[in-house]
């Protein structure tokens, strides 16, 4: 294979996230404590949330909320197949069943009609949450999303909404930030998102009970954590357990990552938007590109590049591979979870010709680079590649 000239991402660290590991061995104390409580507290400001609870995974993070939200045996998810495929899989984990709407054809987003329509259906109650995906860090229509859980929840059953917030930190509107638009946000801070502790991730939520339940799913069911029962005066031995739980605490060293990433997000957030507006400018007038969408508190978490292959005399992979030959970084989100063989075994209703906006995203869409440190010269490389196999390839 080519060299890659330019990757598709590069993290941002430097002697401050260091330091701050060190001083955390330099510590002994080693699991969830301290820091991580400070790191909540920190990430809870920043968002405008009530609680925010640090997880070792958005994925683990998504199983407490929908457990906390009562998915299991008999109750079922909505969400969209154009997303990673964790948002699903985390409902299936808990014995529970997903329902699929298709995303809006000029967007990544999930179509509030398609929930709606699936919504009518279920009158058994069977849907318990909507679980909207912020692609690339452009957002889901929120407030008709929040509008339809309220309009078909009851007395008994009320249905939640819980963002996958994956991409989109940070995300700020003016009715807040995303995240915190619905009952429950799920961020993730994997080493390729806006800002990373390697592995982990970030719930939050203003509601006190929910908040309870996950965290105390979060560490065995336990009523108490590790930190709280080091610092308390009560007996340190002394717990219950009240339900079993999960195993999904973010240990320290990596919050002292994360407390540092957060310092740094702002900036981040402004380097990523320079990028993304460069290749905008640069692709808007090329006819085989269609620009991504930019709605209010777009995180410019990834640039997706379009293309509009009925321009071109060669398919998405073939485009693809000769970015990457030139040495461009590529990478792909989604593969619409219908490819995949699991869930078609799974659904046998599962299946593209269902869901043609998220077939045809998943089909002619390359995710090219995008990191804070990208410099120009970088971005303008990108560009230049695009051009050349655009042209190449341009049917007139
Ligand atoms: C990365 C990602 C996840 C999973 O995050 P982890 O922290 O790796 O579990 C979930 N949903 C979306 C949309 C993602 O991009």
């Amino acid at each position: 294979m080519a060299e890659i000239k330019v990757p598709f991402f590069k993290p941002s660290f430097s002697d401050e996230e260091k330091k701050a590991v060190c001083e955390v061995i330099d510590s002994l104390w080693l699991t969830t404590g301290k820091v991580t409580h400070e790191f909540e507290c920190e990430f809870a400001e920043y968002v405008g949330s009530k609680h925010a609870l640090a997880v070792n995974s958005n994925t683990s993070g998504m199983i407490l909320a929908m457990e906390a939200c009562g998915v299991g045996p008999g109750k079922a998810v909505i969400t969209t197949p154009y997303t990673f495929v964790s948002t699903a899989a985390s409902a299936v984990h808990l014995g529970g069943d997903v329902f699929f709407a298709d995303i809006e054809r000029d967007s990544y987003s999930i179509d509030p009609e398609k929930i709606e329509e699936i919504l009518k259906k279920d009158t058994s109650h069977k849907i318990v949450a909507i679980v909207p995906v912020h692609i690339a860090g452009n957002l889901c229509n929120m407030k008709k999303i929040n509008e339809m859980a309220k309009k078909y929840s009851t007395a008994e059953n009320k249905i939640y909404v819980i963002e996958d917030a994956a991409h989109s930190f940070p995300s700020p509107t003016k009715d807040g930030f995303a995240g915190t638009l619905g009952d429950i946000g799920v961020f993730s801070f994997y080493a390729t998102k806006t800002m990373t502790t390697g592995e982990g991730g970030m719930i939050t939520t203003n509601d006190d009970s929910l908040a309870k339940r996950m965290s105390q799913m979060r560490l065995h069911g336990m009523n108490r954590d590790a930190w709280d029962r080091y610092t308390n005066p009560k007996a340190s031995w002394e717990y219950d357990i009240i339900a079993p739980g999960f195993k999904s605490n973010l240990p320290d060293v990596l919050s002292a990552i994360g407390r540092v990433q957060l310092k740094k997000a702002k900036s981040f957030d402004e380097k990523r938007k320079k990028i993304a507006a460069r290749y905008s400018q640069a692709f808007k007038d090329l006819d085989y590109v269609i620009l991504p969408p930019d709605g209010e508190g777009n995180a410019w978490h990834l640039y997706l590049l379009h293309l509009d292959t009925s321009k071109l005399d060669c398919d998405r992979n073939l485009f693809a591979q000769e970015l990457q030959a030139l040495g461009v970084g590529i990478s792909m989100h989604f593969i619409a979870i219908f490819n995949f063989t699991y869930w078609r075994e799974k659904y046998p209703d599962f299946r593209a010709e269902n869901f043609p906006n998220a077939d045809e995203h998943s089909k002619n869409t390359i995710t090219i680079p995008l990191f804070p440190d990208m410099s120009e010269e970088q971005a303008d490389f990108v560009i230049e590649a695009v051009k050349k196999v655009g042209e190449k390839h341009h049917v007139r």
